[in-house]
Parts: structure tokens; C-alpha cells; sequence
């Protein structure tokens, strides 16, 4: 079968020719039909950050497909069924797992990172954790569900608990920013939308944004929004990792409000302890999602709320995929996918 295989930094990505993955007992071989092109895979192939599987390794991590064989010991999932794959794969024995809290789970895996992944014909993964797509969602287009649009889903809902009518900031527009602008606004927020790219901006509003701010134009993003509110948001999500940008957010939120930080950064921050006793204000991390999330997501984009279809911009082929990480790094792509 036809993948691409990352050979480390220095060789980078090759289109070759692999064997179909061996399927064990409680393992499904899938028929990829699309796989989204992630950010986080930029970071292996230019950035350095290492996969834990030494490569060579099949990268690509937000795929859905179809069931082309199931292994002798599964009982829930059938040949040519619709699945889509989950980016993450919890162990369900830690004590984060037993807690409820999958999506921090202390011995989790990644498609593409721990095992080969996606950006090939075929990926073998186990049965328990793929999800049943419905009909009526594009096949194709559900693969950025598995990333893009659950990470979003998680850290709204659970992590930043928005509510219908809470104003919220969103820092970043990008794949995973854009979409948490679009699942604010589908719970009712009113969504100001901060980025430096006009084209994003653009599509926040596209996606559901009431008011937008170009942090180019404004002294101070955080003092705009407090004009805007008139006195801070109530949520501001950091969706970028930029420790300027989490101080920004953390100092955009009203007395009272919640401060969460969707974006990872190694680095240092330095905020003012006295504001968070004083102002009683809330910091969160949010990380993925768990699989429980899944299901109200699915009939999400199942209803409408949730839009898959506009925003993936661009479709590639399997030897095309250095151009999908061209435009990503242009910034004139929302999100692409590969069809192999
Ligand atoms: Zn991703
Ligand atoms: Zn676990």
C-alpha cells in the first residue's frame, strides 16, 4: 500500500510502498478515506519534537474510514462499517481512566505518534475505541472530527463550561481556534474572535464570531475587549500556546471569570498571583477529549451545528501531502485533509 513514512528530521517525509498492516485479535484494519492534516505534525517533521514510536513511522493521526477487516476476537465493530478514529487511545485501568478523565490518561496513545497512523491505504487500530459514523456525515470531511472538532468540544463544554449568553474571547483562529469559536457560538456564547491573519478573522465570523479583533490594529487586545464587555469576558481560551498571548487572555477575563488555555507551550508564564485571589478567577487546561465526548459531538455535526463540510478548504492526494503543510504554513488553508 501506498504511505508516507517519516524517516526523522533530517530525511523527513517519502511516499512509499508498505505492507498492509497485520491486524491482531482485538484490532480493525481500515480503509482510510481521508485523514486531516494536523498542526501537530508539523512539529515532527520540522520542528524536532520527537514521535514516540522511533521512525520510520506513518504519520497522520485525524482519519475516518471504512472497515475493510476485523479481527477474530471483535464483536462491536463490522466490515464496511463507517468508523471514525479517535487521534487518542486511553487504557481504561489508570486512575485517570477510572476517574472519568480518559483524555488525561497516564498511559495513552496516539495514531500516527505511538503506532503507524493515517496518511496511508489502510491503519490498523484497536476495535473498543472507533465511533459509528451516521450516513448522513460526509465521510471524508468527519476526519477532522477527530482532532480539530473534539479538541474544541472538550475544552468548551467540560473545561471552560460555557454557557448560552457568556461572552467569550477566543485566541487564535486556526484548525483547532476556529472551531472552538464555532462550538461557543453553537452553545449560545457571544464569540469575540482574536487573531493577526484578516483571512482568519474572516472565517471566525463565518463560523459563528460576533465581533473580531486583529491584534496588529490594537494597543492592547485585552483593554479592547474590556471595552467591548465592558469590564472583561467571561471565558477567554487560549488556543495558540504563545505565553503572550496566555497573559493576554488571562488579563481579557472579568472579576470572576475563567481563563483556559487550549494551546501548549514549554515555556514560562508569569502572571500576577494577587489578581487571581482578588478577581476570584479560574485557570483550566483542557487536552483532547474523552471517549464519552464523542457521541453528543457526532450528533453535532449530524444536526448542523457543527459545520465539517465549509471548512475543509483544501483536499490533497497522498504524494501531494507536502503541499497541505505549504498552505498550512502560508496560512491560506482552514484545514486540509488527504484522501489516499
Ligand atoms: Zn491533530
Ligand atoms: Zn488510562
Amino acid at each position: 500500500m501506498k504511505a508516507a513514512v517519516f524517516h526523522g528530521k533530517d530525511v523527513g517525509l517519502k511516499i512509499e510502498d508498505i505492507p498492509v498492516p497485520q491486524i491482531s485479535a482485538d484490532q480493525i484494519l481500515v480503509k482510510v478515506a481521508a485523514c486531516g492534516v494536523c498542526h501537530t505534525d508539523l512539529h515532527y517533521i520540522e520542528h524536532g519534537v520527537p514521535t514516540f514510536k522511533k521512525p520510520p513511522i506513518v504519520l497522520g493521526h485525524e482519519a475516518s474510514g471504512i472497515v475493510e477487516k476485523a479481527g477474530a476476537g471483535v464483536t462491536n465493530v463490522k466490515e464496511g462499517q463507517r468508523v471514525l478514529i479517535p487521534a487518542v487511545l486511553t487504557c481504561g485501568r489508570c486512575s485517570a481512566c477510572r476517574r472519568g478523565r480518559e483524555n488525561i490518561c497516564s498511559a495513552m496513545t496516539m495514531v500516527g505518534n505511538h503506532f503507524d497512523g493515517a496518511y496511508a491505504e489502510y491503519v490498523a487500530v484497536p476495535a473498543k475505541d472507533v465511533l459509528d459514523l451516521p450516513e448522513t456525515i460526509p465521510l471524508e470531511e468527519a476526519s477532522i472530527i477527530a482532532d480539530a472538532i473534539s479538541t474544541p468540544y472538550h475544552a468548551v463544554k467540560n473545561r471552560a463550561q460555557v454557557k448560552p449568553g457568556d461572552t467569550v474571547v477566543v485566541f487564535g483562529c486556526g484548525g483547532v481556534g476556529i472551531n472552538t469559536v464555532q462550538m461557543a457560538s453553537a452553545t449560545g456564547a457571544y464569540v469575540i474572535a482574536v487573531d493577526i491573519n484578516p483571512r482568519k478573522l474572516e472565517w471566525a465570523l463565518e463560523f459563528g464570531a460576533a465581533k473580531t479583533i486583529d491584534a496588529t490594529k490594537v494597543e492592547r487586545v485585552s483593554k479592547e475587549i474590556k471595552k467591548l464587555t465592558g469590564g472583561g469576558a467571561d471565558i477567554a481560551m487560549e488556543v495558540i500556546g504563545n505565553p503572550k498571548t496566555i497573559v493576554e487572555a488571562f488579563e481579557s477575563v472579568r472579576v470572576g471569570g475563567r481563563l483556559c488555555v487550549v494551546g501548549y507551550t514549554p515555556e514560562v508564564i508569569s502572571i500576577v498571583a494577587g489578581k487571581i485571589m482578588f478577581k476570584e478567577l479560574e485557570i483550566v487546561g483542557s487536552l483532547g477529549c474523552r471517549p464519552v465526548d464523542y457521541i453528543p459531538l457526532i450528533r453535532m455535526v449530524e444536526q448542523g451545528k457543527i459545520d465539517v463540510k465549509k471548512q475543509v478548504t483544501h483536499r490533497f492526494s497522498l504524494d501531494e501531502l507536502g503541499k497541505a503543510f505549504e498552505v498550512m504554513k502560508e496560512g491560506v488553508s482552514l484545514r486540509s485533509i488527504v484522501i489516499p
